[in-house]
């Protein structure tokens, strides 16, 4: 019986071949995951930019990079998270990825939930939210709010944030600006991990 990392390991190949949607057209390399594979936050972006496709990594571009600054500002542990996107191909000009390609990639991500099986799931952004279709809702109103929702196997906890991208364009950290709601929601979550 396989461990959960080789388990991973071996989907993570799966991904290195797929020709699923027209995402692997243009890829240079999968953005497969980053973090610990025990985790007990899974971080469920967009999908990967410019930086990421290069480099084969997730959240390693500009807004990425703010949203690893928070964490190690906020002492989150590395071997707390792990990071992953709705789909592992990056798309062109870094548009949103369609739902075709979201449900194309679905079952990859699924199950990295299936495996990981993380305490909380994060959903960064609009789009992340958007694939669970937690409810009829947008991120403004649905962030920093626990959605539990069955998915892959089991009841689960959903968390949306906010985008870092949305953040590189808003740099207050006043009271209820979208950096300070951003702390606060990844407080919130950092506590409930701890509970
Ligand atoms: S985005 Fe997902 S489904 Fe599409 S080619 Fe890449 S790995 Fe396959």
């Amino acid at each position: 019986m396989q461990n959960i990392k080789e388990q991973l390991n071996i989907l993570r190949k799966e991904t290195q071949n797929c020709l699923k949607c027209p995402l692997s057209q243009n890829r240079t390399k999968i953005v497969f995951s980053d973090g610990n594979e025990n985790a007990k936050i899974m971080f469920i972006g967009e999908a990967p930019g410019k930086n990421e496709d290069k480099m084969g990594l997730p959240f390693i571009g500009r807004a990425g990079l703010l949203l690893r600054k928070y964490l190690k500002e906020l002492e989150y542990n590395e071997n707390d998270y792990y990071i992953t996107n709705t789909v592992k191909c990056r798309p062109p000009e870094n548009r949103k990825p369609t739902n075709k390609e979201k449900k194309a990639c679905q079952n990859y991500l699924k199950k990295q939930i299936e495996l990981v099986d993380p305490k909380i799931i994060v959903l960064v952004g609009s789009t992340a939210l958007e694939s669970f279709a937690i409810e009829k809702t947008t991120i403004t109103k649905a962030r920093g709010q626990v959605f539990e929702k069955e998915y892959a196997g089991k009841i689960r906890k959903f968390i949306p944030i906010f985008h870092p991208s949305y953040l590189l364009r808003k740099h207050s950290e006043e009271q209820n600006s979208p950096r300070f709601l951003f702390k606060k929601d990844l407080i919130f979550i950092k506590e409930l991990i701890t509970l």
